[in-house]
């Protein structure tokens, strides 16, 4: 049983607890804090028709994605096997868009199948499911319309040179193929990127799509696709939803009634849902005294939470077996794969002790999605907690697992 004094913020002795019964390194998510930053989403959009298609390369635990829909929330997928998973924690073919990058024929026709909407990001694709299927499936289409956006640019995603999307400029491209095949585009998709520090951004956007939208007549969907800033530490700036919900909710209902019809607006966040409600707990393994600094080694690394690496991801790290007033040292976080894996450098935090656990915090997405088994090393177990009850969601590996789809030659 987990106890609260604020509902949202889970207590270190807890989070000790888990790692006592499940071991490290272990992921821990906190449903509460989904459902907060759900509830915050669905209260900014009060006003209109808005729907949260939650994007769930994020975190596609299947119980994870099971709260999501307890909690009214449907889903983004960008494979088959995402939607498979979908399909496994309840959502129905209604509730799930594949949103496809570049990826096989074969794989659209897979989610058509199983009757899940289909969102096509390039002309070649839209021109096999014009000569595929008519007017008779719907589907949306996914565009670029040149705007930067995203914390880096490995995470942008709607600027001139991206690969994603189909260029606003061949709009002209796109009403030659509705003509040819009749084709019947209830939606217009766009995602600019990740970690969008300036609503102004989500503003710009809604002017191009709004104006994009005028010339396809049978729209019912708006995606704007997600990319909210999430706070990394206390004070960060994240997405004003309250600001934003007011601005695109008023410029939507306007957009509406140009158009002649109430569409609904979507949404498809990832991170914003998700990297807050997640902590890695790692244990210190070695404390190590180097001339120049003093480095902590820990029981996970870029194995597990690729981010620090892959995108000098900000995480803030906390020793929850030391009280927060004992005294203070400087240390970079390392990880224990045989390559250059820092965790958090520079880092002011209480003495430590080999033994002891530190959380690395907001690593609710892209965290475990991303974990792999470099090194031959187990990923992590999973828990979740839920009406402060912690669910084990994913049991630790074993040899077997790593080993499974091997093949030892008979030479
Ligand atoms: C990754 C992705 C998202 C989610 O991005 P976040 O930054 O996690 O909100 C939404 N839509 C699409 C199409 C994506 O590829």
């Amino acid at each position: 049983m987990i106890v609260r004094e604020d509902r949202y913020c889970i207590q270190n002795q807890d989070l000790l607890e888990l790692c006592q019964n499940y071991g490290t390194p272990l992921y821990v998510y906190d449903g509460a804090k989904i459902e907060e930053k759900v509830n915050t989403l669905k209260n900014a959009f009060k006003g209109i028709k808005m729907k949260i298609k939650y994007a769930c390369k994020a975190n596609t635990n299947i119980s994870v994605l099971k709260l999501m829909n307890k909690l009214g929330v449907e889903i983004d997928v960008v494979s088959p096997q995402e939607m498979a998973i979908a399909l496994k924690a309840g959502f129905s073919p209604e509730q799930i868009t594949y949103t496809s990058s570049g990826v096989s024929f074969d794989e659209i026709e897979e989610c058509v199948t199983e009757n899940v909407l289909i969102n096509i990001d390039n002309l070649s694709s839209l021109e096999k499911f014009g000569q595929k299927y008519g007017n008779s499936v719907p589907v949306l289409i996914r565009i670029r319309p040149n705007i930067e956006g995203g914390g880096n640019l490995k995470i942008s995603t709607g600027h001139k040179e991206s690969k994603f999307g189909i260029a606003i400029e061949q709009k002209p491209a796109i009403l030659d193929l509705i003509k040819k095949y009749d084709l019947n585009i209830v939606g217009i998709h766009q995602h600019t990127g990740s970690d969008i520090k300036d609503g102004k951004t989500f503003v710009n956007v809604a002017k191009v799509i709004f104006e994009f939208a005028m010339d396809f007549p049978n729209l019912k969907y708006l995606d704007f696709g997600g990319g909210f800033k999430v706070a990394y530490k206390e004070g960060d700036i994240e997405t004003d939803m309250k600001d934003l919900g007011e601005k695109i909710s008023a410029s939507f209902s306007e957009f509406c009634q140009k158009y002649g019809k109430d569409l609904e607006l979507w949404f498809e966040p990832g991170k914003f849902l998700v990297s807050e409600s997640g902590y890695l707990l790692a244990q210190v393994n070695v404390v190590k005294e180097n001339p120049t600094k003093t480095l902590l080694g820990l029981n996970t690394g870029l194995n597990h939470l690729i981010r620090p690496m892959m995108y000098d991801a900000f995480h803030d790290v906390v020793n929850i077996s030391k009280s927060a007033e004992s005294s203070k040292k400087m240390y970079d976080v390392v990880g224990y794969i045989c390559e250059t894996d820092d965790i958090a450098k520079e880092r002011e935090l209480p003495e430590a002790s080999e033994g002891d656990i530190l959380a690395i915090k907001n690593a609710g997405a892209y965290g475990f999605t991303m974990a792999s088994n470099y090194n031959a090393r187990f990923r992590p177990a999973e828990v979740l907690i839920y009406e402060n009850k912690a669910h084990l969601i994913r049991k630790r590996e074993t040899l077997q697992d790593i080993l499974n789809n091997q093949v030892l030659v008979d030479f």
